[in-house]
C-alpha cells in the first residue's frame, strides 16, 4: 500500500463484529483503533487539525453504508453520459490541488464500507430492473477505486459480482498503480480498468500521492497483457504555457504500450471547480498556478475556462487520439449541448470500427 499513510483506526460499532472489519482490522495490526457509534466522533477529532482535509485522509473508518448505487448526477445544464457509480469508499488518501471532494467531503475521513451482504442485494436489484442497453458503472466518484484497493480487495470482489453481466461494465478508476490481485484472476469482458493521466509535470505538482506517469501506464499495459480492457481519462485538462507539447507526449505514451482495440474509452474534461473549493484548495496547495487563469461561471455556478477554449483543448485532443486512430474512443465528461455538437461532428466524422455506442452516438 505505498502512500498510505494511517495514524488511526476508527470501527463504527455497528460493524465492530462483520467479518470484513476483522480482516481489515488484522490487514492494519498495530494501528491504534477507536469504536465509536458514528462519524461524528471523527469529525470532532478531524476538526481540531489546522488542516482537516488533510488528516482526514489519515484517518480509516470501518462503517456501513445505507446505500450505494446511484446515477451519477452530471451537472444541471451538461449533457450526462449515463453513468452510475457505486459508492463505496468515500474519500482518497491522495491529495490532488483540484480535487473537489476537498469540498463535497469536507471532513470525512477515509471510509471503507464493510456490508457487502446489502451491497450484493443492492446490486442484484439494480441488475434485474437496470434500464435497457448497457450500462457502465463505477466506484471513482467519491473515491479513488484501487487506492484502497490492498486493504480491501474491492476489485476482485466487485469484478466477480459483475461477471457474466454482459450488459453492465463495470469501471474501476485510479491513480494507483494495478493490485497484484487483479493479475491472480481471470479477467471479466465487462470490467474496465481505467486511469486518469496527466504530463508527469502535472502529477508533480498538482497530484500529491499518487502513481507516476509511467506506473500508470505501466500498469494499463500489464492489465492489457493480463486480457483487461483499459480506459484513460484526461480529466481535468489543465491549460498552462506548454500543455499541448506535454498533452502530446502522454497521448504518444499511450499508444506506445497499449493497442487501440484494448480501449474501451477516453474522457475529456476541462478544470472546473465550485466557488467552495477555491479558497480551501489555496490554503492547502499555495504553490499551484492552475487557479490562476481566466474562468467563467457556468449557470450552475461552477468555475470553467471560457468555453471557446474549452472547445480548442478538446478539439486539439481529438486530433492527437486522431492520429492513432483512436478519435472514436474518446467522450466528454460534464459539457454543455453546445461544446458537445461541435465535438461529435469532429468525432463522428473519425468513427470507425468502435462497437460501444454511448446513447448520444447511436
Ligand atoms: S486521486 Fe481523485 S479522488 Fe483522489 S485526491 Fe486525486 S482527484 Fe481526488
Amino acid at each position: 500500500m505505498a502512500g498510505l499513510r494511517i495514524k488511526k483506526v476508527w470501527v463504527d460499532r455497528r460493524v465492530e463484529t462483520n467479518g470484513l472489519t476483522r480482516q481489515l482490522l488484522d490487514r492494519l495490526a498495530g494501528q491504534p483503533v477507536e469504536i465509536v457509534d458514528s462519524v461524528e466522533a471523527v469529525r470532532r477529532f478531524i476538526r481540531l487539525h489546522p488542516d482537516p482535509v488533510g488528516e482526514g485522509k489519515q484517518h480509516l473508518f470501518i462503517t456501513s453504508q445505507p446505500s450505494f448505487i446511484r446515477p451519477c448526477p452530471c451537472t444541471p445544464g451538461c449533457l450526462g453520459c449515463g453513468y452510475w457509480t457505486i459508492d463505496l469508499d468515500l474519500n482518497c488518501p491522495f491529495d490532488c490541488s483540484y480535487c473537489i471532494l476537498q469540498d463535497y467531503l469536507n471532513l470525512q475521513p477515509l471510509t471503507v464500507a464493510v456490508n457487502r451482504d446489502e451491497l450484493c442485494s443492492e446490486l442484484e436489484v439494480f441488475f434485474r430492473q437496470k434500464p435497457s442497453g448497457i450500462i457502465r458503472i463505477g466506484t471513482g466518484e467519491l473515491a479513488d477505486s484501487l487506492a484502497l484497493d490492498q486493504l480491501t480487495g474491492n476489485s476482485v470482489f466487485l469484478m466477480e459480482i459483475f461477471r457474466d453481466r454482459p450488459g453492465c461494465w463495470l469501471e474501476l478508476k485510479s491513480k494507483a498503480g494495478l493490485p497484484p490481485a487483479l493479475l491472480q484472476v481471470r479477467p471479466a469482458d465487462n470490467l474496465v480498468l481505467a486511469w486518469s493521466l496527466n504530463p508527469q509535470v502535472v502529477i508533480d505538482s498538482e497530484e500529491k500521492g499518487t502513481a507516476g506517469l509511467e506506473e500508470r501506464l505501466a500498469a494499463a499495459a500489464w492489465a492489457v497483457t493480463h486480457g483487461y480492457r483499459v480506459g484513460f481519462h484526461f480529466d481535468p485538462i489543465l491549460h498552462y504555457p506548454g500543455w499541448r507539447l506535454d498533452y502530446e507526449r502522454v497521448v504518444e505514451s499511450i499508444f506506445r504500450l497499449v493497442p487501440v482495440e484494448a480501449i474501451a474509452w477516453v474522457s475529456l474534461g476541462s478544470l472546473r471547480f465550485p466557488p467552495g473549493l477555491l479558497p480551501l484548495a489555496r490554503r492547502r496547495f499555495p504553490q499551484s498556478r492552475i487557479y490562476e487563469h481566466e474562468f467563467t461561471r457556468s449557470a450552475e455556478g461552477k468555475y470553467r475556462y471560457p468555453r471557446p477554449l474549452r472547445q480548442w483543448l478538446y478539439n486539439q485532443l481529438a486530433d492527437m487520439f486522431a492520429g492513432f486512430g483512436a478519435e472514436d474512443r474518446l467522450y466528454l465528461c460534464m459539457e454543455t449541448v453546445e461544446v458537445w455538437q461541435e465535438f461529435s461532428a469532429k468525432i463522428k466524422r473519425g468513427r470507425r470500427n468502435f462497437t460501444f455506442p454511448f446513447p448520444w452516438q447511436c
